[in-house]
């Protein structure tokens, strides 16, 4: 019997109704199902809301990292996890979109999770290890093409946004890139600074201390304008490479079966924490746009998410992206 079923019996045999449930949510601590590794842009920002939704919510966030297979395994643990209220799945455009285009999944991407809210955004950027003898995406691009085998690329993952946006950039300049999968991005950056690999196609909110410090390079980014945090690295597009256009945005959702007035709790805290100055601050900081405060609801997150399947899952079903 599957553990939903058996949650259901069991809810059901105790007398339970959901409003009932809901009433006096949350008693005790809820876990946060981070999918990629510690350190990284989904584990940052989600402990930084975590903090923030504690105080509205008057319980811990206690955001747990269950990584692998480009964020898989997280989600499926946490769409698996009874619906009420107390797992909560953070995942982004590769976990919640890419994911079912990539894998046979066990979950159903829409059917079995309720979308709660919205979260910032950033752009991909191209960054590379400081030894690649390059100074602008054109001469990056040339060198790239130069190899005499393909040039590593680290990402969190078959799937992941740093996955996605390797092959897209691959598909708008003609190279070829050898992926050196990690459980997040946090990882592959270590070993980009090392040098052990030669670039990531990276959330900016991941990368972007490290160029401002000089440790890697950065080329472009995949919008139509610059960051207001980062001026000085151009647009794709300004830097000579049509088409390469890329937001990767962040979310929460809850199993379905989920009562109502549970989501509605966990959106007003969410919302809370990203109208919060000192989290704006802090998120603004790592170059990640805000949410458009229309664009808080959990029917606007459940939209995009749709949306976002009808775009890219041609893309990446074209671009044969096999896992083995
Ligand atoms: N968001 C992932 C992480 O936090 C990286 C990715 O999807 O590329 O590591």
């Amino acid at each position: 019997m599957g553990r939903k079923l058996l949650w259901a019996l069991l809810v059901a045999g105790l007398g339970l109704t959901s409003g009932a449930r809901a009433d006096d949510y949350p008693t005790h601590p809820i876990t946060i199902i981070v999918p990629f590794a510690a350190g990284g842009p989904s584990d940052a920002m989600a402990r930084v809301l975590a903090e923030r939704m504690r105080i509205s919510l008057g319980q811990p966030l206690v955001v747990e990292n269950v990584t692998g297979a480009g964020g898989s395994i997280g989600v499926a643990r946490a769409v698996q996890s009874p619906p009420d209220g107390y797992t909560i799945s953070f995942g982004h455009l590769g976990t919640h979109v890419a994911n079912g285009a990539v894998y046979k999944l066990k979950y159903d991407l829409v059917a079995d999770i309720e979308p709660v809210v919205l979260l910032p955004s950033n752009p991909m950027i191209v960054v590379s290890k400081n030894a690649v003898p390059a100074t602008s995406l054109k001469e990056l691009i040339e060198w790239l093409k130069s190899r005499p085998s393909p040039p590593t690329a680290g990402t969190a993952g078959a799937g992941s946004g740093s996955h996605i946006a390797g092959v897209y950039f691959e598909s708008v300049s003609g190279i070829k890139l050898q992926y050196v999968p990690y459980r997040g991005t946090a990882p592959a950056l270590n070993d980009l600074i090392a040098g052990q690999i030669d670039l990531i196609v990276d959330q900016t909110s991941n990368s972007i201390a490290q160029v401002r410090a000089g440790t890697i390079r950065a080329y472009a980014i995949t919008d139509s304008k610059r960051l207001a945090s980062a001026p000085g690295i151009p647009t794709a597009e300004e830097a000579g490479l049509k088409g390469f256009n890329m937001t990767l945005w962040s979310g929460l959702w809850v199993p379905k079966g989920t009562p109502k007035e549970i989501v509605a709790k966990l959106n007003a805290a969410a919302v809370e924490a990203l109208n919060d100055p000192a989290v704006r601050k802090q998120l603004e900081g790592q170059g990640l746009e805000m949410t458009p405060k229309d664009q808080l609801t959990p029917e606007a997150l459940g939209a995009r998410q749709k949306a976002e399947i009808a775009k890219w899952w041609p893309i990446i079903k074209a671009a044969n992206i096999k896992v083995d």
